[in-house]
């Protein structure tokens, strides 16, 4: 492509959401360019795709095989492994408590980004431009992207898939809320003596959660989330230490520990965009929220924003970047983004403060999940996906005034 060329949509960013997006818009039936840089081979993270996204993928054509390297999750537990006073019971949640064989599966990010790179490769309705735009020109009837060597594309809705420091996001005036956590994410592969029997152990700390989750055989993928400086520290360990202090911090539950090759350190943010759309240009991805990673939740909101401006241009398919459709997307995604972004932001707060109220309220939650069958149920389908907790307790309870 040279001059000026143009598209019904624009993707900004070529990262996990950026793909998808191009992918599902693409299905969809728009003309879709998706440019920005493939996405980075270093990624040593892993991510756990739950149900209702591995879903959305297969309707895309990526089944279960399409990603190599990945375990399913059977189940999560949540252990309150600080020292306070006031300390939360074990809390285990079980997919087979909602008659599901899995919650999902934990993909090497590796693996994700080369199937999804593979899919939108073979996708014709895609044209690739493996640059990243340099400027933005938004128009009232048109966006146009710049890139470094002079090359515009003219879109009418751009989605803006380019990260947490998303330009696309600036140049349309939408405010972002940021806020640096006095956290940081280690992350690092395993091999352990003992079975995981395909669980997931959350420990929650003082310092933030760490999160072991299964991988292929006997091993598993870590997130530990702790002070900046401790990071580091951990970053430069022997092999042999590490492994000694991630057994010592999970309590031998795995038995003993081989650290593998490759580990890598994520600095943690609060962001939240308000508007999420705004200017011909509609936010997907980190570009509209970060949070830190609990419960798994980051990507999975991303293909649920992707769900979200794929159907609101569908319904506005003449001009899927007018403000009828962008203002469609946002009210879509308001109650979604902003109830997953404030519960996950409120744990790690109330794992972070030693405030004695904090402590109580998170310890009373975790203990009704616990005790309460249907609401654990709840949890777990509300976890996978907004409003299928609420859709089964309506089930339930016709079924009950039925009998
Ligand atoms: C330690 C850790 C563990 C996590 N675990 C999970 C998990 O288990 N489950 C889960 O759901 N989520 C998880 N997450 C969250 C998840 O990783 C993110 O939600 C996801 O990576 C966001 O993808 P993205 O495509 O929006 O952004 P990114 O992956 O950041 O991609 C943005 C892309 O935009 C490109 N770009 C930037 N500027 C431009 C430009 N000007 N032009 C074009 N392109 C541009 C960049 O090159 C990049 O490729 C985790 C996060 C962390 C930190």
């Amino acid at each position: 492509m040279s001059g000026t060329a143009s598209t019904q949509v624009l993707v900004a960013g070529a990262g996990p959401v950026g793909m998808i997006a191009a992918l599902a818009l693409a299905r969809a039936g728009f003309s879709t360019v998706l440019a920005g840089p493939p996405a980075s081979e270093a990624d040593r993270r892993t991510t756990a795709v739950m149900a209702p996204s591995l879903a959305f993928l297969a309707s895309l054509g990526l089944q279960d095989d399409a990603f190599e390297g990945a375990a399913p999750l059977k189940t999560m537990r949540i252990i309150d492994a600080t020292s306070r006073l006031v300390r939360s019971p074990t809390v285990t949640f079980h997919a087979a408590e909602i008659g599901e064989s899995r919650f999902g599966l934990n993909i090497p990010n590796r693996l994700l980004n080369a199937a999804l790179e593979r899919a939108v490769a073979a996708e014709a309705g895609i044209t690739r431009v493996e640059k990243p735009v340099n400027d933005w020109n938004l128009g009232d009837l048109a966006a146009e992207a710049v890139f470094a060597d002079g090359e515009m594309i003219a879109s009418q809705l751009v989605v803006a898939a380019d990260g947490r420091n998303s330009p696309a996001r600036d140049a349309a005036g939408i405010r972002a809320r940021r806020h640096e956590l006095p956290q940081a994410a280690l992350v690092v592969s395993f091999s352990h003596a003992r079975p995981h029997g395909g669980s997931s152990t959350e420990f929650h700390t003082e310092d933030g959660p760490f999160t072991q989750v299964p991988l292929p055989g006997d091993r598993s993928s870590l997130v530990w989330v702790t002070k900046p400086s401790y990071a580091q520290e951990l970053l430069a360990l022997d092999g042999e230490t590490l492994a000694l202090r991630i057994e010592e911090r999970m309590q031998s539950m795995l038995g003993k520990i081989s650290v593998e090759d490759g580990r890598q350190v994520y600095p943690l943010a609060e962001i939240s965009a308000s508007p999420v759309a705004l200017s011909r240009v509609a936010l997907v991805g980190e570009a509209a929220h970060v949070f830190p990673p609990i419960g798994a939740q980051g990507l999975n909101l991303g293909i649920r924003d992707v769900e979200d401006v794929v159907a609101a241009a569908a319904a506005h398919r003449d001009d899927p970047g007018s403000p009828a459709a962008l203002n469609a997307y946002v009210r879509r995604r308001l109650g979604d983004v902003t109830a997953r972004s404030g519960l996950v932001n409120l744990l790690n707060r109330s794992l972070l403060s030693s405030f004695l109220p904090a402590q109580i309220a998170r310890t009373a939650g975790l203990t009704a999940m616990r005790e309460i069958g249907p609401l654990r149920t709840f949890a777990m389908r509300e976890g996978l996906r907004p409003g299928s907790g609420f859709s089964s307790l309506f089930h339930r309870s016709r079924e009950q005034v039925g009998r």
